[in-house]
């Protein structure tokens, strides 16, 4: 079925609902048949003697993307981040400094293999909706790879990511209310015929998420046993997860990592349902919080997540908004500047490390550049 490597995608890339195949042909962010998610169908297979070394950041694992055999990488520097080791609460912690990517937080990864893959099927313009990061992230690869933008972003997103995604030379379309509106609208526009290059539904950026798992297990030199990141979508620790199952597969490691999943209290609905079951459902609000970036009340990726943390024996952490700017100020007392969402992990770091076992890793998502607080 493998034989013409140009299908390459199609076998694995299918909705999970009716498990048609991706189209060769098109992008359509979900299922034309049913409006099924897609996803690929196995966890990517990692193997050592296929590490591209002539390549740059991310692009060694290229094996690993599921991309088409024709995609040119779309390159601005992604990947290759610093693992920093630093004591907190009277552990050696190793914190991944994902917000060292080319925009300034991990989405690059993911929008370098979607750009890719979008430019591999010749689409010019592209609409997306973001609270800003992954919207910076498009509009810098978009303009890398010479596509239009439109970019759909709630009203509340700050400041300095409006700023960047409108110097990319992307549109910026403001929506007032909460982040589903936002969806809302773009997905009116999808429907009207614009391209939706959506970080949250194509499931084509997953695999880049996942290569952190591979750079943190070369860098610690071993696995880490407890990996902590934030969680909105989940597409993060999902493929951060499932990159791990794949170093496990392929005998790289031993075990899973205890999965940490950290959402702000004010719209926690992973920590709601995975802590309290089918009751947690009720709780569930969307809240304002300055964790921006993880104010996602209806997780895409929510029940794959649920279970892959499950598998993990994690958890999800609930984060108060009061520990918030001080988790902040914390890090960068230890010169870790990141962004009130990226933060949310340091008062989760207080809550499980004492539970679970060392080495933790810790992924700061988003740079404090892009935070107006
Ligand atoms: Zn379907």
């Amino acid at each position: 079925m493998l034989d013409n490597k140009a299908d390459l995608l199609m076998p694995i890339v299918h909705c999970l609902n009716c498990h048609q195949p991706y189209p060769e042909q098109g992008t359509p962010y979900r299922c034309p048949n049913c409006g099924g998610l897609y996803d690929f169908l196995a966890t990517s297979v990692f193997d050592p003697a296929q590490l591209n070394s002539a390549l740059p950041g991310i692009w060694r694992f290229q094996h690993t993307f599921g991309l088409p055999e024709n995609t040119q990488p779309v390159y601005l520097g992604e990947g290759d981040t610093p693992l920093l080791w630093s004591q907190a609460f009277g552990h050696e912690v190793a914190f991944k400094l994902e917000y060292l990517n080319p925009t300034g937080s991990f989405k690059d990864r993911g929008s370098a293999l979607l750009v890719s893959f979008l430019q591999s099927r010749q689409v010019m313009s592209v609409v997306e909706d973001s609270s800003g990061n992954a919207g910076a992230s498009l509009a810098a690869y978009a303009a890398r790879a010479g596509l239009q933008a439109r970019i759909f972003v709630p009203d509340y997103a700050s400041g300095p990511k409006r700023s960047q995604i409108d110097a990319y030379g992307a549109e910026i379309i403001r929506i007032l209310g909460p982040r589903s509106n936002t969806s809302e609208a773009v997905r009116q526009a999808a429907e009207q015929g614009s391209i939706y290059a959506s970080h949250a539904y194509m499931p084509f950026g997953l695999p880049g998420y996942a290569t952190i798992a591979y750079e943190m297990v070369e860098q610690m030199g071993t696995a880490p046993r407890t990996v902590i990141a934030p969680t909105g979508q989940g597409n993060l620790l999902l493929a951060l997860g499932r990159g791990f199952q794949a170093l496990k597969k392929a005998g790289a490691i031993n075990d899973l990592p205890h999965l940490v999943g950290v959402q702000a209290r004010a719209c926690a609905p992973l920590w709601a349902v995975f802590s309290y079951g089918a009751a947690g459902l009720g709780w569930i609000t969307e809240g304002e919080t300055l964790a921006e970036g993880v104010r996602i009340k209806n997780p895409i990726r929510g029940d794959a997540l649920l279970q892959l943390v499950a598998e993990s024996s994690g958890l999800f952490v609930a984060v108060d908004e009061e520990d918030i700017l001080p988790g902040r100020d914390e890090l960068a007392c230890r010169g870790l500047y990141v962004e009130p969402t990226s933060a949310i992990v340091w008062s989760a770091l207080s809550q499980v490390v004492d539970q679970l076992p060392d080495p933790i890793a810790v992924v700061l998502t988003g740079s404090g550049y892009k935070s107006s607080s």
